[in-house]
């Protein structure tokens, strides 16, 4: 049976592009002639009831927004059979057939067991660390990459202007792919992603002696948060180079400001194709980007993907940084 009242609830850590994509469930929902509800923040919201009917003006002058307008939680109360079963009451209750979920792997997780529960759920991947295995990527990972780089392009100026080396970490959680995009762009001596084993004297000290003999003065590192433990690095390269090293740590304004144009055109494309999966009786599904085309997979099948690290990439980028 099609849904005919849909939800839409974004959970986990929240991703600019989040905006675009509640907006396109709930414009393509409505105009489909389904009753759209907006859940606040994730799960939570499921279960205390905190949901409101949306219409077409409920999105507007969203867009452009970083968050999520529907703000976002993380639900242990929910993460047990109990909360999964209680969460799916309170749908029954409001009438809700059907939930668009905007989240990570553990977030799809829970929209596997609702649906198990009875509701029907769509995944939509929003994070942005780029860490879904299941898709090539994920809403909100352009943007923080591109803020990422802006960050580091000003650190640049001033490590620079001083002849030190500027140990960065970026986020990314298990998953190198940020910190690899970034240090391309920025031009950095050397990369360190948890995908791979680095050497701390050869990928390290014996890169920025080298270059420092053909005339480089200054070194940019970029650490995924994966790796880790920036301050102790900066701290070695200082004492076995010394050159004047410091570390820096970007943090949460990796995960704010308006979203690319990457961002906002998946975020619609995808919270589009998310009603259209609902309306035709769908459950247990999840969009994913493959081979660059927007596609659906069972969220089951989708959880139990492995996505190889891009070597290649990560080869290219330590032969060009030198
Ligand atoms: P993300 O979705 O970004 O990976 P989390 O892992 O924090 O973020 O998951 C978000 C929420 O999804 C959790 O707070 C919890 O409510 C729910 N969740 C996570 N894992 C599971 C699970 N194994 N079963 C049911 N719900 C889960």
């Amino acid at each position: 049976m099609s849904a005919r009242t849909i939800a839409v609830l974004t959970s986990g850590g929240d991703a600019p592009g989040m905006n675009a994509a509640i907006r396109a469930v709930v414009r393509a929902g409505i105009t489909s002639g389904l009753r759209v509800m907006g859940v606040r923040r994730g799960y939570n919201g499921l279960l205390s009831g905190d949901a409101f009917e949306m219409n077409l003006r409920s999105v507007s002058d969203i867009i452009h927004r970083g968050g999520t307008a529907l703000y976002t939680a993380r639900s242990p109360e929910f993460n047990t059979p109990e909360g999964v079963q209680r969460a799916a009451d309170m749908c029954h209750k409001l009438g809700i057939d059907g939930v668009v979920v905007i989240g990570g792997d553990g977030s799809f997780r829970g929209a596997r067991d609702l649906t198990g529960a009875g509701i029907p759920c769509i995944g939509i991947p929003g994070t942005i660390d780029n860490d879904i295995a299941s898709s090539e990527y994920t809403i909100g990972f352009d943007t923080a990459m591109n803020t990422a780089v802006q960050m580091i392009d000003r650190l640049r100026d001033t490590t620079e202007s001083h002849d030190r080396c500027s140990v960065v970490e970026v986020m990314g959680r298990r998953c190198g792919d940020l910190a690899l995009q970034t240090g391309i762009a920025v031009g950095a001596t050397t990369i360190l992603v948890p995908e791979v084993p680095f050497d701390f004297q050869k990928d390290i000290i014996e890169r920025m002696r080298f270059t420092q003999k053909t005339g480089k003065k200054h070194f940019i590192i970029i650490v995924a948060e994966g790796v880790g433990h920036v301050t102790e690095l900066a701290e070695d390269i200082e004492s076995q180079t010394g050159i004047e090293s410091r570390a820096t740590v970007l943090g949460h304004v990796q995960r704010g400001g308006s979203p690319t144009l990457r961002d906002r055109v998946v975020g619609s494309e995808m919270g589009y194709h998310a009603v259209e999966l609902l309306s035709q009786g769908k459950s247990n599904r999840v969009i994913v980007v493959r081979n660059s085309k927007i596609i659906d997979l069972d969220i089951t099948e989708a959880l139990q993907a492995v996505r190889p690290f891009n070597i290649e990439l990560y080869r290219i980028a330590h032969k060009i940084s030198i």
